[in-house]
């Protein structure tokens, strides 16, 4: 696995409210289908098949929620991460049309989840977009526009620089568009009660037992230190985590370290003039910062892409200069929890979802370039169904976007990137 710190400071995992844990594997199982990741992807995945009627087991490395799930900024927010239009030549316009209503669709599966499983994990509505340049603030009127024409059934709504201290005291932003149907929650708790769900249907979990080898066939059999599972299909849900257990996909991710911390609780009037609605804010940035408000009123703030497979030294030291440009009156806020988390970035930016052609038995979903918490529900809705019914319309559309490997194998790609980065943060500062 690419190098990571251990995150035990992460505020998520010191205010999980249901940390159940699963034991070890250590005996020989067989299931319809074998689960590998216990993140957002992998948990719903295995819930969606147990809701098919299929049995289950689910073999995580760590524990459930360790990877980007249980460390995100927790914004719910609509979309897939990409301007899906731009990939009409190899979808159709009817596609196009698809991918932009499972952006939607995809928030709503999750609030149904929550409300389904009665899982408490502070589930908030309101998203604000915000915009550095008068430009981008323009742009959000178009943005508007398109909602409206897909029928986007939320309030939105724009709002003016001269009004944008009613979402956010900074003087940083040209404005901001409103969005009432995207939100924000706090993810290990999410991915938890899921797992809890899972559970409840029958689907068996482990924990501390990593895949070690996979051997393929007509049914496949998966081996960890003391233990095997042999099942007719197997998921793969390890996003950026894969590495060597499937070299074919991992070529096609780029792990990147992404950092956010949370301040001491604020006092409720200090809290409130930060954010007075209480919305997830998001800005426009290459390296974009996003933050909120958490249920004990701490400010969360994420930032920052490394693509060196390094972590910085003192997360906290590198995020507070980004919280003080945006808020200069908590200069004297204290920190109390600092982490980082691996998201998995794909060349166009676009979730890779299908099954592997040598192995037709083995489906996988991954690389959400940041923007996972609602697409990650929807690819495994999409895997689960292929599984269970043997054909998933959604999940054509969405293996149609092509596959990219990233060039130079595992040693170019961070270099190749990391340039590439560059090159969009010079044109930020230039343009
Ligand atoms: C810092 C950060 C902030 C983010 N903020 C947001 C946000 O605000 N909103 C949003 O929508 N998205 C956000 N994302 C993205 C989102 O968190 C991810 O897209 C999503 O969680 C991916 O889920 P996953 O299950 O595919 O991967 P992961 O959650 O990474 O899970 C993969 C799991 O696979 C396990 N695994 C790997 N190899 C093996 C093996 N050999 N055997 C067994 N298990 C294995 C790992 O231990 C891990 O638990 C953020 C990501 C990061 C890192």
């Amino acid at each position: 696995m690419p190098h990571m710190n251990e995150h035990a400071a992460s505020y998520y995992a010191a205010t999980a409210r249901q940390a159940a844990t699963y034991p070890a594997l250590d005996q020989q199982l067989h299931a319809d289908v074998c689960v590998i990741g216990g993140g957002l992807t992998g948990v719903n995945a295995a819930l969606e098949l147990a809701e098919h009627g299929l049995s289950v087991v689910l073999l995580e490395a760590r524990r459930i929620g360790w990877g980007a799930s249980g460390r995100n900024g927790g914004q719910l927010i609509r979309g897939i991460g990409h301007e899906v239009s731009g990939f009409a030549r190899h979808v159709g316009q009817d596609g196009v049309r698809y991918l932009q209503q499972a952006g939607i669709e995809s928030v709503a599966l999750v609030a149904r989840r929550i409300e389904q499983y009665g899982i408490d994990c502070d589930l908030r509505w309101g998203f604000c977009e915000l915009a550095n340049t008068p430009a981008q603030f323009a742009a959000f009127s178009d943005e508007q526009r398109n909602l409206a024409e897909l029928g986007y059934r939320h309030e939105t709504r724009l709002v003016g620089p001269e009004r944008i201290h009613e979402i956010v005291a900074s003087d940083q932003y040209a404005g901001g568009l409103v969005d009432m149907g995207s939100g924000h929650l706090h993810p290990l708790d999410l991915v938890q009660g899921e797992a809890r769900a899972a559970q409840g249907l029958g689907v068996r979990l482990f924990e501390q037992s990593p895949v070690l080898r996979i051997e393929h066939g007509s049914r496949v059999t998966v081996h960890t230190a003391r233990g095997k599972v042999h099942a007719q299909s197997l998921v793969l849900g390890c996003n950026a985590h894969l590495d060597e257990l499937e070299p074919r996909l991992s070529g096609k991710v780029l792990p990147a370290g992404s950092y956010v911390m949370a301040t001491e609780p604020l006092p409720e009037h200090v809290a409130q003039t930060l954010i007075p609605q209480n919305m997830a804010l998001c800005d426009q940035k290459v390296g974009l910062d996003y933050y909120r408000l958490t249920a004990d009123r701490r400010l969360l703030f994420g930032g920052a892409c490394h693509y060196s497979g390094r972590d910085p030294k003192d997360i906290g030291a590198y995020m507070r200069p980004k919280v003080l440009k945006v808020f200069p009156q908590l200069a004297d806020v204290r920190l109390d929890y600092q982490w980082g988390g691996m998201i998995g970035i794909t060349a166009n930016r676009f979730p890779q979802v299908g099954r592997l052609r040598q192995h037709p038995n083995v489906y996988y979903a991954q690389g959400y370039s940041g923007h996972g918490l609602n697409v990650t529900h929807w690819t495994a809705k999409l895997l689960a169904e292929a599984i269970a019914t043997g054909h998933s319309q959604g999940l054509d559309v969405f293996s149609a976007v092509p596959h990219l490997t990233f060039p130079g194998g595992k040693a170019l790609r961070s270099p190749l990137l990391a340039l590439g980065m560059l090159w969009y943060r010079l044109r930020e500062a230039l343009g």
